[in-house]
């Protein structure tokens, strides 16, 4: 866990990243209802996590199931999404929680999710996380494969796939991240193009503390960030 934000630095960091969302926002001509700033809380505690509530944070997103399960109940109203890698086990104690899971990255994934959702009478609205980078340390399923994927995946029942989600490689300069959004953003408007049944690609879930700037840039409508709102984890 990290060290108890002060309520002081909370609010310095809320509006740099504000300010510098409202900068993005305007060189691209759009507004704050136009993109979703989620909040990444991981390893944020439960008062912090409620104070960025109050203060406008409306998203958070946790990235490990236990921890999800252990601040659930403690969180004030808002809108909870799932943002890690999900094993198939644990996808039960999830769907009945988030309202979106950015971080569809396999079919067998998937299959999961709808016989979860079924038992619950939900249908749960997901993302499908592409390996941009083409990564072999990352999850996800890669540009070439991806229609097919998506005809698979919108073919199951209780589940709607709802857009894209990526994590770029880590790199050194958050310019160099601008190739794999661009990438991204032609990806989306392709696979929105074909138009196949019961998928929509309405959102498109990209960039983070160094760089959800460029990527709004670059068409992102929901942005995630932890480090820039709360603080370097430790
Ligand atoms: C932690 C996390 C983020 C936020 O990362 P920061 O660099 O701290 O802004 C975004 N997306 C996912 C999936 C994460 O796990």
């Amino acid at each position: 866990m990290m060290e108890k934000l002060s309520a002081n630095e909370f609010d310095l960091n809320y509006d740099a990243v504000t300010q510098k969302l409202d900068n993005a926002l305007l060189k691209v001509g759009k507004t704050r209802q136009d993109v979703i700033l989620l909040a990444a809380t991981k390893t944020v505690d439960v008062d912090t996590i409620n104070y960025a509530i109050n203060k406008g944070i409306a998203y958070i997103g946790e990235n490990k199931v236990q921890e999800l399960l252990s601040k659930y109940d403690g969180v004030i109203d808002v809108h909870h999404h799932f943002i890690g890698h999900l094993q198939t086990n644990k996808v039960k104690d999830v769907v009945g929680k988030v309202e979106l899971i950015h971080s569809v990255d396999s079919l067998k994934l998937a299959k999961e999710i709808s016989k979860q959702s079924q038992k619950i009478g939900k249908t749960m609205d997901i993302l499908l996380e592409i390996n941009i980078g083409d990564e072999d340390s990352k999850w996800g399923f890669t540009p070439d494969n991806l229609e097919n994927s998506i005809k698979e995946i919108a073919a199951l029942t209780n589940i709607r796939i709802c857009g894209l989600m990526a994590i770029p490689p880590i790199c050194e300069n958050a310019e160099d991240n601008r190739k794999y959004f661009k990438k991204m953003y032609q990806l989306f408007v392709d696979i929105r193009d074909k138009n196949i049944d019961n998928s929509y690609m309405d959102i498109l879930s990209m960039g983070m503390s160094d760089d959800f700037d460029i990527a709004i840039e670059e068409g992102a409508n929901l942005v995630r960030v932890g480090t820039a709102l709360f603080g370097k984890r430790y």
